[in-house]
């Protein structure tokens, strides 16, 4: 009872109701909102229904950031969107949203929640909450009060709840309610801060930054595919680097993340890590596709590089030591971390290619070049070259073997290797330095 009534204090004594905001003050016009978002909200308005475009879109709009989609809230039920628009599904098990599609563009619609936890487990984690609520509710229970921005395209007002105009002026996160047991309910909220903070340049208020030292190992509560889905949202943000090392800074990688002990931890690794996550960053600013897959390869390459060289010492054939060394690897951090299968695949693809980036005789060469994975494989061998790993020379070879005739491919080629096998001849062979990862 208590504790409910100081939650309340805490929540809305700083202000009696919300604030609406006027254009004259936030300046953004519903022409700035996606064609899609517009007619989601127009039509619901029109059928009755309140209807706001609210999250990381006024956020960044408000900014002056190019927002990424457009996500909109109403108090119509989810079966009631998919009514209304022809081109809808609804997704989502446990709690239904939908999603209206317009061309290229997806909006996502979800309904009015009220936060109310139904279930929750021993440490404070919601487990379940499935209510819906009204506009206030719902505004009360997302994250950060920069991102409980609601925008009305109907007047063009901003309904402010948690004071998020003034953070996002003041460059805060800050978190709604009581942060404590806002990051027990959900202890992404925590990667989720550092995210923000590093993509805006912001500084985690005081309050909301105290207790995440404590409480990071919460993270190691969340179901994997989750974490999943928030790191890779922050290793495609375009701010992975800064991200991650904040993210050490805050303690929020040691036993929580393995992934983050491999990357932050490695000195092997760590050139290697930085520049795919600088390059990886380069592309998303400049809006160019970018693949997780290649990018966790990067990650974990050192690992696999140690527990392939750990096993070669131990007289192993380099080809299924790889293999043996790829799926420990794998299978250590799925655990944490369940990388979809659609992704490992790539992964064991573009780690398998590259001993054979060694072979430049016969007609080995030739047969890579028409391997599906040969680009990405290539990129790899790039980046691996570029951290010192292997020589620039090999890269260098590779770029001009892409690219020049086939009489010139021919003359490019360079006699086998002493103990490289010929490629017909199908004798067992000894583990040869060609395979064999090199020591550094
Ligand atoms: P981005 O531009 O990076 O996508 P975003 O703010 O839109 O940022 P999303 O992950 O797309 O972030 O989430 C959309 C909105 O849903 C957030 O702005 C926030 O209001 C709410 N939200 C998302 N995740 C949580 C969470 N774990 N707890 C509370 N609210 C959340
Ligand atoms: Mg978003």
């Amino acid at each position: 009872m208590i504790k409910k009534f100081i939650r309340k204090v805490l929540r809305f004594g700083r202000k009696a109701g919300p604030k609406i905001i006027p254009k004259s003050v936030h300046g953004i016009s519903r022409e700035q909102l996606s064609s899609g978002s517009l007619r989601v909200c127009d039509t619901l308005q029109q059928a009755g229904y309140e209807a706001y475009v609210v999250g990381g879109a006024v956020r960044d709009l408000i900014l002056g950031v190019r927002p990424k989609d457009f996500d909109v809230a109403t108090s119509a039920p989810p079966e009631t969107v998919h009514k209304l628009f022809r081109r809808s599904r609804l997704i989502g098990r446990r709690f239904k949203i939908a999603h209206v599609m317009f061309g290229g563009e997806t909006v996502e619609v979800s309904t009015f929640r009220s936060g109310d936890a139904e279930d929750k487990d021993e440490h404070g984690r919601v487990l379940r909450d499935n209510a819906y609520g009204t506009r206030e509710q719902d505004a009360a229970r997302r994250d950060f009060t920069t991102n409980a921005l609601y925008y009305d395209a109907s007047n063009e007002t901003i309904i402010d709840f948690h004071g998020g105009l003034a953070d996002l002026r003041a460059k805060s996160v800050r978190i709604i309610g009581n942060p404590l047991e806002r990051f027990r309910e959900d202890p992404v909220r925590m990667l989720r801060a550092v995210r923000f903070a590093s993509k805006l340049g912001f500084q985690i208020e005081n309050s909301t930054r105290a207790p995440i030292r404590s409480l990071g190992k919460l993270i190691e509560n969340v179901p994997p595919a989750r974490i999943f889905d928030e790191m890779l949202k922050l290793l495609l943000s375009g701010h992975a680097h800064t991200t991650l090392h904040r993210l050490h800074t805050e303690g929020l990688h040691h036993g929580v993340l393995p992934l983050l002990d491999v990357i932050l931890e490695q000195p092997l690794g760590t050139r290697f890590v930085n520049l795919a996550l600088k390059d990886t960053d380069r592309r998303a600013l400049e809006g160019k596709p970018v693949s997780p897959a290649f990018l966790f390869a990067a990650l974990f390459w050192h690992e696999v590089l140690a527990a392939w060289r750990a096993a070669c010492a131990k007289d192993a054939h380099p080809v299924p030591a790889l293999h043996q060394a790829m799926d420990e690897v794998l299978e250590a951090q799925t655990e944490k971390l369940a990388i979809p299968r659609r992704y490992t695949a790539i992964m064991k693809e573009i780690w398998e290619v590259q001993p054979r980036f060694e072979q430049r005789s016969g007609r080995r060469p030739f047969a890579l070049l028409t391997q599906e994975r040969f680009r990405a494989g290539y990129d790899f061998l790039r980046l691996r070259a570029q951290s010192g790993e292997v020589p620039m020379e090999l890269a260098d070879w590779w770029e001009r073997f892409q690219s020049v005739p086939h009489a010139e491919q021919t003359e490019m080629l360079i006699a086998p290797q002493p103990g490289e096998r010929a490629p017909k001849r199908r004798r067992r062979r000894r583990k040869s330095s060609a395979e064999t990862p090199a020591e550094q």
